[in-house]
């Protein structure tokens, strides 16, 4: 079935946002819905001295309107760039980027500066860079507005009511220094909406705050998104995120690696035992994290899969009933195993393949690694 589906994805070449829809629709898996941010074979190179940094490598995303999204990934990653290109600070290198029918790549200077300033929130983790220390609250919330050309009691009343909606309605007159880390966030937050943004970008927001004042902002950014629908992008290393969001996807070396979707699952009376609850009460909350298999049907495979099966260089393909198998291409292909190669790896898991009968065994044993198949792996 997968294979089918990556037969059937479209051609890349395309040319407007509506031509892309039916691309990035299948690879968001879903059929219709007009999507808010697309992000297209998106890369950009940072270019120090001589050296060529590429922080995005030809990343495919596509954020629904009103999606709270959870954006995690490793150091250096590439998730403060991609921050920084929907947010209109960074131009991409090239592939395409929209947001809300804004192609960033077209917009001229002016332009994206008009765009940053309208229809983007930022949130960043220090809130140095969110804030002016000598402002209080309010004058903070207010700089915005005065500095788009707002003015009157128009601005007053808005501020007042963002630091209400932000939960800071009685330290709007408090000095930055005389506000706590969660409580500076939330300012930055009522900060971030002040211009009526559309889309909320938040770089590692929770990052210089305890857990449970992460926790606090993590449920603010949910109300905001309830009540207004605001679109918002989250950058954390919080293991929980997923917990606070729709959907968390990670990036590792500049693209979409994995995808953690949260299903709710029914339980049924033979997994869980109940005493005359029902079916509807046993409901619980399941996190599934899923591969990202981009439009060109490219992968990542995590690197620790390849040490354990020896995998590096080339892979053969295997198609099963289930799914595709990922095998190690020069064993199939020599007709042996090199054990000391294996053995390199220093796996228990490798240790066990002994020649290509060995390597047979397991293949039907399930307990080689199974791409887009009911989950083999485990021999269940
Ligand atoms: P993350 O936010 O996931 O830690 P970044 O997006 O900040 O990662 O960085 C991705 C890569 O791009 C890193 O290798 C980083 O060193 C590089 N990079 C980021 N910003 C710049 C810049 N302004 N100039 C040069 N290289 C940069
Ligand atoms: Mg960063």
């Amino acid at each position: 079935m997968m294979a089918e589906r990556l037969g059937t994805s479209p051609d890349t070449a395309t040319s407007s946002a509506a031509e892309l829809v039916p691309k990035v629709a299948y690879a968001a898996g879903e059929g219709g819905a007009k999507p808010f941010i697309v992000c297209d074979n998106l890369v950009k190179i940072y270019k120090v001295a001589d050296l060529e940094v590429v922080a995005l490598q030809g990343l495919d995303l596509v954020i629904q309107p009103g999606e709270l999204l959870g954006i995690v990934g490793a150091s250096g990653s590439g998730k403060s760039t991609l921050m920084n290109v929907l947010g209109g600070l960074d131009r991409p290198s090239a592939g395409r980027a929209w947001v809300d029918g804004k192609d960033l790549l077209k917009l001229s200077n002016r332009e994206l500066n008009e765009y940053r300033r309208s229809d983007v929130g930022f949130v960043w983790q220090h809130g140095a860079r969110n804030l002016i220390p000598y402002l209080n609250a309010f004058e903070n919330v207010k700089l915005p507005m005065t500095l788009a050309g707002k003015a009157g009691r128009m601005v007053n009343q808005r501020a007042k009511e963002l630091l209400e909606t932000v939960g800071l309605g009685e330290r709007m007159r408090h000095k930055l220094s005389e506000l706590s880390g969660g409580e500076q966030q939330r300012v930055a937050i009522a900060v971030a909406l002040a211009n009526d943004p559309k889309i909320l970008l938040a770089d590692e927001p929770t990052g210089e705050l305890d857990s449970v004042t992460a926790l606090t902002i993590y449920e603010l950014f949910n109300d905001l998104n309830r009540e207004f629908g605001l679109t918002t992008l989250i950058v954390s290393h919080d293991p929980t995120l997923a917990r606070h969001v729709h959907r968390v996807v990670a990036i590792r070396d500049g693209r979409m690696a994995t995808e953690t979707v949260r299903s709710r699952v029914n339980g049924t009376p033979s997994v869980t035992p109940g005493f005359g609850a029902d079916a509807d009460q046993m409901t619980e909350e399941m996190f599934e994290e899923l591969t990202v298999v981009d439009a060109a049907g490219r992968l990542q495979i995590p690197k620790d899969y390849l040490l354990q099966f020896g995998i590096k260089g080339r892979a053969r393909l295997e198609m099963t009933e289930d799914g595709i198998l990922v095998l190690p291409a020069d064993n199939v292909d020599l007709g042996h195993v090199q054990d000391a190669e294996l053995l390199a790896t220093g796996f228990e898991e490798a240790k066990k393949a002994r020649g290509l009968s060995g390597l047979l065994q397991r293949l039907k044993r399930g307990d080689l690694p199974v791409i887009g198949g009911r989950g083999r792996k485990g021999g269940e």
